[in-house]
């Protein structure tokens, strides 16, 4: 009966050291895809990216926005391009902030890279949520989706594409990050400092399979 409960305790704890290590591992962020459902979603000649939408293209006032540079790319599925697909996370993380309104409205999503560092991915332009903050998610959870046509029409056209941010830290004031703007930025150093360009950072991480 000893001999049983030693062994019975040994396997327990041999469980919970394995199940704890897998479980710590599934949510660093190793493969990375498109966050739309493309043809294939490790290559990027799959998307459609709007003209003048590139990162770091110069934006003009709007509103009470002022001229800034682009710190995201602005996507859309080359194949399909059918309104209200849905928007999945390009690598797993854990969900960190769902804020602002249509069309504005924006997920932040944290990754944690196997170097044990973290970055963050940005989903703007998105609406009808089906994760909530806190969530772990991986590249097949179904986050969001892109407005259809009815919502189209309400916010505007050009609203037709998820806007794609990567970040390499948060703002100085990110509390108020998550809680109202995205970072906007002036300056180009300020974008370099911020932000990956989100093509080259994907392209180059695709190739990691
Ligand atoms: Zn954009």
């Amino acid at each position: 009966m000893k001999a049983f409960i030693i062994i019975f305790t040994c396997c327990f704890i041999a469980y919970v050291i394995v199940f704890g290590f897998v479980s710590r591992n599934t949510s660093i962020a190793e493969a990375w895809k498109l966050p739309i459902q493309t043809n294939d979603r490790q290559n990027w000649s799959t998307v459609l990216k709007d003209p003048d939408a590139h990162f770091k293209a110069l934006r003009a006032e709007f509103g009470p926005v002022k001229l800034h540079y682009h710190t995201g790319v602005d996507i859309r599925n080359k194949s399909y391009d059918i309104p209200g697909e849905p928007v999945y996370p390009i690598a797993a993380g854990k969900v960190i902030a769902i804020e602002d309104s249509p069309p504005q409205r924006r997920i932040v999503v944290e990754h944690l890279l196997p170097n044990r560092e973290k970055i963050w991915s940005v989903y703007i332009h998105i609406i009808d949520e089906q994760v909530n903050v806190g969530d772990a998610i991986d590249t097949e959870t179904v986050m969001a989706r892109l407005m259809n046509i009815a919502e189209l029409e309400i916010y505007g056209q050009d609203y037709h594409h998820v806007h794609l941010e990567i970040m390499k830290k948060l703002p100085p004031y990110a509390a108020e990050f998550y809680q109202q703007k995205t970072f906007t930025c002036f300056t180009k150093h300020e974008v370099d400092e911020y932000y990956f360009d989100p093509e080259l950072f994907l392209k180059e991480h695709f190739q990691q399979k």
